[in-house]
């Protein structure tokens, strides 16, 4: 018998969870531990409250999660409540796969002022994590500046553009729903250190934009690379720079360069972009290429931003020296995440990830997903790192398969003479069920947003007695 610890039960976690099941059928015991008392990880505090269709991907893992052998332990920090040298004892092999829920910072003077957020912080806050409910974003200002060019940036935007009714069918929290509808941004700009050429946004996600109710993007034609060089890019980006184009000629300015008249064969993605008008919209949504944040300016809270003007050499955003503010009272940075740390667990600095060698870590500790890979790609980029996992632990544990180590009997009795207060999958199936009972007209659920309320459904008899 072969006993696997995965710590982190979000994507990757699961797919690994999966992938030992198929390996070795009903001889592995997989126990799945998470520090939240409920799982899915950035399923359910990433994915956009907006995007149900991808957030429902989470019951494809209740296959998984059902499985005789295979069992969640909520609410258990590994790192804190157990070591990896005890979870090392107690399993034959420990996966780590706890994503990379940090922000990465900016680097700049003034960003830890008031009203500047990392993403992880303002997703986290719109998706109820409960690490980020009391954040309390403020929107009297009437603009705000987002920093990045990524699908996260393109989140934020659109939450920030929506109108109250446009939430209708998600899950967002009511009080990020409540205060998103008191907001008073009247202008969203997006800075992106380079030009459109260089986003990383993915054309269904830039599309949406174009359909806002209330919200109109605008892109700077003079920032358009001439058409023809679109014909170098893979079908994703013209599709992308469709999109942008189309923005560009939103804004009611002659697009000179979507419209040069060369002949070049290529895709210019008008199909994807069709030209968008958008008179009386309430809401401008800029994009600002080859924009570098240079300071956060403000004295007791964010008053704007401080920005150079920058220029390619050889794909680098280099500064021109030109230089201008924008005033915001709220910046939202999307430039990326790293893995948390955990106490002897080698660390790659640089990469904001675990040190590991095709994900393996030291002799029974292994990673897949965001903590191995860094923050990239999309759910099912986790799906081959599990089973790729499974296939070097089954190589590293030899035909004989276990080690003899206890597994979850060992823990069980640990978690008792520790106190730790375990959620099992059933009783996240009540968590569950009472949001949805929860829920306000036309959503899916309603979150619970505190820890306590979320063990309470889970352990009812102990929270009464
Ligand atoms: C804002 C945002 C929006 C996104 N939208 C999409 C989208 O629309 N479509 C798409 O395909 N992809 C999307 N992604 C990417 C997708 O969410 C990731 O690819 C995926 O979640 C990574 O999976 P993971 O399992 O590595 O990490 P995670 O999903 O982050 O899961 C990690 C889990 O580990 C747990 N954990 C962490 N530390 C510990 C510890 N010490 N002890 C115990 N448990 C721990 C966490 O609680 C969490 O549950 C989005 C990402 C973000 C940030």
């Amino acid at each position: 018998m072969r006993h696997i610890a995965i710590v982190g039960s979000g994507p990757a976690g699961y797919y690994t969870a999966e992938a030992a099941l198929k390996q070795w059928k009903d001889d592995v015991r997989v126990d799945i531990f998470d520090s939240s008392p409920v799982p899915f990880g950035l399923i359910r505090t990433g994915v956009a409250p907006d995007h149900q269709s991808i957030k429902s991907v989470a019951r494809r893992y209740e296959t998984t999660a059902l499985s005789d052998n295979v069992h969640f332990v909520g609410n258990v920090m590994v790192g804190r409540d157990i070591s990896i040298d005890e979870l090392r004892d107690l399993y034959d092999a420990v996966v780590l796969a706890t994503g990379a829920p940090n922000d990465r910072k900016l680097g700049l003077p003034g960003e830890d002022l008031p009203n500047v957020f990392g993403s992880a912080a303002f997703v986290g806050w719109y998706n109820g994590h409960p690490q980020f409910a009391e954040i309390h974003p403020d929107f009297s200002h009437d603009t705000a500046v987002i920093v990045g060019n990524g699908n996260v940036a393109l989140d934020v935007a659109r939450i920030l553009a929506k109108s109250g009714e446009e939430f209708e069918g998600s899950d967002i929290v009511a009080h990020a729903l409540s205060a998103l509808e008191g907001a008073h941004i009247r202008r969203i700009v997006i800075l992106g250190r380079r030009g459109p050429h260089q986003v990383t946004m993915t054309p269904k996600e830039l599309g949406e934009l174009a359909r806002l109710a209330r919200a109109c993007p605008r892109v700077d034609p003079a920032d358009l690379p001439p058409l023809a060089q679109d014909a170098a890019l893979d079908a994703g980006m013209r599709k992308t720079m469709g999109h942008l184009r189309s923005f560009a000629m939103a804004g009611g300015s002659a697009n000179d360069n979507a419209d040069d008249g060369a002949d070049d064969g290529a895709d210019d993605g008008a199909d994807e972009g069709a030209t968008i008008v958008c008179p009386d919209r309430d809401i401008v949504l800029e994009f600002d290429f080859f924009a570098a944040p240079r300071a956060i300016l403000g004295t007791d809270r964010v008053e704007g931003v401080e920005v150079e003007r920058t220029h390619l050499v050889d794909g680098k955003a280099v500064g021109t020296g030109e230089t201008y503010h924008i005033p915001a009272g709220i910046v939202i940075a999307c430039i990326g995440y790293q893995t948390s740390r955990i106490p002897d667990v080698p660390y790659d600095e640089q990469g904001g990830r675990f040190a590991n060698v095709e994900g393996r870590i030291k002799p029974g500790l292994y990673c897949v997903g965001w903590a191995r890979r860094g923050p990239t790609g999309t759910i099912g980029t986790n799906r081959p790192d599990g089973f790729a996992i499974v296939e070097r632990i089954d190589a590293d544990l030899g035909p004989t398969g276990g080690t003899g180590k206890p597994g979850r009997p060992g823990f069980e009795a640990l978690a008792e003479t520790r106190g730790i207060d375990f959620v099992k999958f059933t009783e996240w199936q009540k968590i569950d069920e009472a949001e949805v009972a929860n829920a306000r007209h036309g959503a899916p659920r309603e979150k619970f947003v505190e820890v306590d309320r979320m063990i309470a459904k889970a352990h009812p008899s102990v929270q009464d007695s």
